[in-house]
């Protein structure tokens, strides 16, 4: 599975629609200070089921949507979609190509679809869940994240060694299934 295009719309500083295209190997993103670097990895987890407005340094959701700037009106809604190159049929049971959008609109209604199918949350984050692409995966290794997994509680860290090797996904479903 591979991650082959980015399309933001109205996402945090991407006013216009920005089409990302990911070539095989590996992509470095760079530019100066406050030009979009983090927004980008923030649109990605968004997309993927991100639900903590603050993990996305806001104060409430509808903070990722574009807010304007002196000669710019704010938008009225943010969108991201990433199409995944699934010929390996790593997503189980999906086409080879995979696309999921997330959108968000100012009056708080929001929108999952995958394949073009309006879907709920849960659908995106299970998809997602084995994948080692959850918006809590190891996938992504923010400024600190670092630190805080060496200087976390045995008990914490166990978690952190489970999402990893996989088994999370089925502790879940346990507890789901026992009431616990
Ligand atoms: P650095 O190199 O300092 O880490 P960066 O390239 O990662 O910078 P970002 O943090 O991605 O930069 O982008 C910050 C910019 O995004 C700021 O200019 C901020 O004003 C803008 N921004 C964030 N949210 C919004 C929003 N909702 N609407 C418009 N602009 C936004
Ligand atoms: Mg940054």
């Amino acid at each position: 599975m591979q991650l082959r295009s980015l399309q933001i719309n109205g996402f945090k500083s991407f006013a216009d629609k920005t089409v990302i295209e990911f070539v095989p190997g590996l992509t470095g993103i760079v530019g100066p200070n406050g030009s979009g670097k983090s927004n980008i990895t923030e649109a990605i987890r968004w997309c993927l089921g991100e639900q903590s407005a603050k993990s996305l340094r806001g104060e409430r959701m509808g903070d990722v949507i574009f807010a304007g700037t002196a000669d710019r009106k704010p938008l009225s809604r943010a969108e991201v979609t990433m199409i995944f190159d699934n010929s390996d049929g790593y997503l189980k049971q999906q086409p080879t190509e995979v696309t999921i959008t997330r959108r968000l609109y100012r009056d708080g209604e929001s929108e999952f679809y995958l394949n073009q199918q309006a879907v709920r949350l849960k659908d995106i984050v299970e998809l997602f869940m084995d994948s080692g692409l959850g918006k809590e995966s190891f996938a992504f290794i923010s400024q600190g994240r670092v630190e805080a997994i060496f200087n976390s509680k045995p008990e914490q860290r166990r978690g952190i060694i489970e999402e990893a090797a996989g088994v999370y996904k089925y502790k879940q479903q346990k507890q789901k299934a026992t009431g616990e």
